[in-house]
């Protein structure tokens, strides 16, 4: 396929380099610099996006997705795939999304989870809202991507799923710091407390697959200084898109509120900027009560 890539950031060079890698016809356009292994460069997204059969954006939020897309769709050959794996929020996924549909295209949102390290594998997921005919045509690309592909339903559904997903990571990651603090307030000793936790009632992801003790279950970013990882700040950028979803749909949401509270004040009035969103257990072992 031809294939127009837009935005080769931290995710979105290895994601063009591994659809080149597997024999596509790519060619990317970042409005930095950028040079990816067997990526052609495009002078704009508009020149990027001429003639593809399915042109990918992976950008920084939904402000900047419209204004590309706005670029991008009138360039796009009729029936061609707009794939949006961006993470941005729900109303700008189905604002694009009605736009490309309204130019005969077929809009796709598919955010990702899996990071850097899954962009660069290509082990990503892929949580995907748009139509069938849309998501068969892209299910290539997301083989190549990614290891897995979830058909969530309409537009906007793919973003839905990851920041209800995210918004349950952000909220047991802390329940599972704020846990660990107390139970060492207790003397109780974490290798018991892991022991204990990781195969009873409390278990979770937060604790069994990333621990955030270092030294203790796998090897997760606690064992390397907290660096990221998933960066405490994109923790926030995606609990902030769960509350605004929240609020656009009504929906009583108090601890994602609570847990976008907490990454808000570490990010920006702590030291959490950096550092993986784990490091909220040093921040709560070195706090008090109150
Ligand atoms: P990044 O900042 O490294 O990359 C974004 C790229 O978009 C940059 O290279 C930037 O120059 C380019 N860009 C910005 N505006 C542009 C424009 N108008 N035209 C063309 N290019 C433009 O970010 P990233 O880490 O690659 O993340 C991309 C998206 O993936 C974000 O929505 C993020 O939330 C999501 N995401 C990131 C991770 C992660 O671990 N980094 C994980 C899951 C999802």
């Amino acid at each position: 396929m031809k294939i127009g890539f837009i935005g080769l950031g931290n995710m979105g060079a290895p994601m063009a380099k591994n659809l080149a890698r597997a024999g596509h016809e790519v060619i990317g356009y970042d409005m930095a610099t950028v040079a990816v292994d067997g990526v052609w460069s495009a002078r704009s997204a508009s020149e990027a996006a001429t003639d593809a059969d399915i042109v990918v954006t992976m950008l920084p939020n939904g402000d900047i997705l419209r204004a590309v897309a706005a670029e991008v769709i009138p360039a796009m050959k009729s029936g061609a795939v707009l794939l949006d794996c961006s993470t941005v929020d729900v109303e700008s996924a189905r604002a694009v999304a009605a736009d490309a549909e309204a130019a005969g295209l077929l809009p796709l949102d598919a955010p990702v989870s899996g990071g850097i390290g899954g962009a660069a594998a290509g082990t990503l997921t892929f949580m995907v809202g748009g139509s069938e005919a849309a998501y068969k045509t892209a299910l290539p690309l997301f083989d190549i991507m990614g290891q897995k592909a979830v058909h969530c339903g309409a537009s906007g559904n793919g973003q839905a799923a990851k920041i209800c997903n995210n918004m349950i990571l952000g909220v047991t990651m802390i329940a599972t710091c704020e846990a660990f603090a107390l139970a060492d307030k207790l003397g109780l000793d974490r290798q018991a407390m892991f022991d204990v936790v990781s195969t009873s009632s409390g278990y979770s992801w937060s604790m069994n697959a990333y621990c955030p003790a270092p030294g203790i279950g796998p090897q997760s970013p606690a064992d390397n200084d907290y660096t990221p990882g998933f960066a405490a700040e994109l923790m926030l950028k995606d609990l902030r898109l769960s509350q605004q979803a929240a609020e656009a749909s009504d929906a009583d949401t108090p601890l994602g509120q609570a847990a976008t509270e907490l990454y808000r004040t570490f990010v920006e009035d702590e030291d959490g900027k950096g550092r993986d969103f784990s490091a909220m257990l040093p921040r709560f072992e070195a706090r008090k009560r109150g």
